[in-house]
Order: C-alpha cells, then structure tokens, then sequence
C-alpha cells in the first residue's frame, strides 16, 4: 500500500472500480477510459511502481499477469479473435499511473505500430 496511489486505493476498496476477476495476486478491473471495446487492466496488489523496479522476486507474478490475461481474453469471448497486452513505463512509454499494470485490450483490430 503506497498513499495516494489510486491503485492501491482501488485495491483497499477506498474507490469504487468494476472488477472482472481478482485473485490473491491479482485484480483485473474496467478501465475507466476504454480504448477498445475490451479494455481491463490487470492490477497486481503489489505496489511496484514501474517495470524497472521489478525484481527477481517478482518473476512468478509477471507469469501469472500473463496466464490471467488469457484466462480472462477467454472467459470474456475475445481471446480467440485476438488481443493485445500492454505495459506503458514511465513518461514516453505513456505510464500515467504509478503503480505497476497491464493493458488487456480485445474486441476490435489492433493496429501496429502502436501510437
Ligand atoms: P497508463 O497510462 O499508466 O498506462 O494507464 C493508466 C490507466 O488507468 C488509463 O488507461 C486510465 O484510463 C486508467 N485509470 C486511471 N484512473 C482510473 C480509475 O480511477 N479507475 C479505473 N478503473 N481506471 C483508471
Ligand atoms: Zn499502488
């Protein structure tokens, strides 16, 4: 838990936010500004602030992120049309929350390269 973190704050139930699924690791939530038909974020309740703060530690989490987009991507009914999973690090890679997440974007053609 990191103050004035509005993920942390999402994860502590402080804010309210539409989830798709969690489990001990991991919250999956709507994102409030949707950039494809599909688009959740996948949260891990870890505070890390970027990806250059991940640490060997935290390798098996990054593998779950990973099983748990395709889990949803299916459960959802987009995964076999195809998906998209995105992490944006710091400012010119378009990181605007500081607290670590990933993109789960489906439900339309994604386009390359990425804006
Ligand atoms: P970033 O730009 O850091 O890669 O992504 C941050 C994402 O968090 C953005 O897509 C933004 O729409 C989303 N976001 C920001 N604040 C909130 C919030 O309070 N609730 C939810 N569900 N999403 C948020
Ligand atoms: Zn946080």
């Amino acid at each position: 838990m990191s103050d004035n973190c509005i993920f942390c704050k999402i994860i502590a139930g402080d804010i309210p936010a539409r989830y798709v699924y969690e489990d001990e690791l991991v919250l999956v939530l709507e994102d409030i500004n949707p950039q494809a038909p599909h688009h959740y974020l996948i949260v891990p309740r870890k505070h890390i602030r970027t990806t250059l703060d991940l640490t060997t530690a935290d390798n098996e989490l990054i593998g779950h992120v990973f099983q748990v987009a395709g889990k949803v991507a299916h459960d959802v009914g987009f995964a076999d049309d195809g998906f998209r999973v995105i992490n944006n690090c710091n400012e010119a890679g378009g990181q605007t929350v500081w607290h670590i997440h990933f993109h789960l974007l489906g439900g339309r053609d994604m386009t390359w390269p990425p804006g």
